[in-house]
């Protein structure tokens, strides 16, 4: 049985794909982006034991080596996670995809389907594989949240019981996307007109950041690829606004887009051929 990283289980979200959704978080990513606003998702545990002493309700305590949670005494204050320098949290639960179906199964009346998301989703695939099978089996449909490193051309078996992709587009060039991510962007921009392809592309998605990144040249990217699909489909663009909240120290000093740099942006994704742009 395949067992994944669980990181937290949002049972009902309107901000992760269309309609109310439960949304699953799995830890650990294979980007680093600087603006990201979950860095705690970023690593794995390395059981240093530094958050253990700082947890007010001892809910943290460290077994044969290891830090073990206590999710019934964690009262959720997050001290944990201020405490770690490694990018990590020790509120992480390795779960089977049945373990998690077993705890969003009671939501299946109030949602329209479930959104995985991370961290990476993707790294942790066969559980995501094995989890969307059995959520359309209920008649869920089905979303991932990617950054776009996963190699789903040769993997179809994921893309066959997923609905679509929400897929980030970080950056207009190879140069500016390792600046941001420490990752290449050539598995996006494959992804990106796969998905398109394939009819599984839901929604892109760009951080704007006026100084640091060329969001007026990450669009134009985005359209090129497109160019063919969009005439065809409604594929949504999410411009969203970087904001400081929840960013690492070291990268909080990049400055906010203002409301009508993001309207100038939204513009000029009009006139590259997007229809459905949305400002968040
Ligand atoms: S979030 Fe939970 S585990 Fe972490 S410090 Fe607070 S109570 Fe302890
Ligand atoms: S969560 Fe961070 S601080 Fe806590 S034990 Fe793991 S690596 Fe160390
Ligand atoms: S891909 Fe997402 S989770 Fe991973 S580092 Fe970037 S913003 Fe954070």
């Amino acid at each position: 049985m395949h067992r994944a990283p669980v990181n937290k289980i949002i049972p009902s979200s309107v901000v992760d794909g269309p309609g109310n959704r439960t949304a699953i978080f799995f830890q650990s990513c294979n980007f680093n982006c600087r603006y990201c606003h979950n860095p705690e998702t970023i690593h794995m545990c390395q059981n240093c034991g530094a958050c253990v002493a700082t947890c007010p309700v001892q809910a943290l305590s460290i077994a044969d080596g290891k830090v073990v949670w206590d999710k019934k005494k964690c009262c959720g204050c997050d001290t944990c996670i201020k405490t770690c320098t490694h990018n990590a949290s020790p509120k992480v639960t390795e779960m089977s995809a049945e373990e998690i179906w077993e705890e969003i199964k009671d939501n299946l009346f109030f949602i329209r389907g479930i959104t995985v998301s991370g961290g990476e989703c993707t790294l942790q695939a066969e559980v995501v594989k094995e989890l969307f099978t059995i959520a359309k089996d209920n008649g869920l449909s089905t979303l991932i949240d990617s950054n776009g490193s996963y190699d789903f051309k040769n993997h179809p078996e994921l893309l066959a019981v997923t609905d679509g992709v929400m897929l980030d587009i970080k950056a207009d060039n190879e140069e500016r996307h390792r600046w941001l991510t420490g990752a290449s962007i050539s598995p996006v921009l494959e992804n990106l007109e796969y998905l398109a392809a394939v009819n599984k592309l839901e929604e892109i998605r760009t951080v704007c950041i006026p100084q640091q990144l060329n969001s007026e040249a990450t669009i134009q990217v985005a359209a090129e690829i497109l160019k063919p699909y969009l005439l065809k489909k409604d594929i949504r663009y999410k411009l969203i606004k970087y904001r400081h909240f929840g960013v690492r120290q070291e990268y909080r000093d990049f400055e906010e887009p203002t409301p009508e740099y993001m309207e100038e942006l939204k513009a000029l994704a009009e006139q590259s051929g997007f229809r459905n742009i949305v400002i968040i």
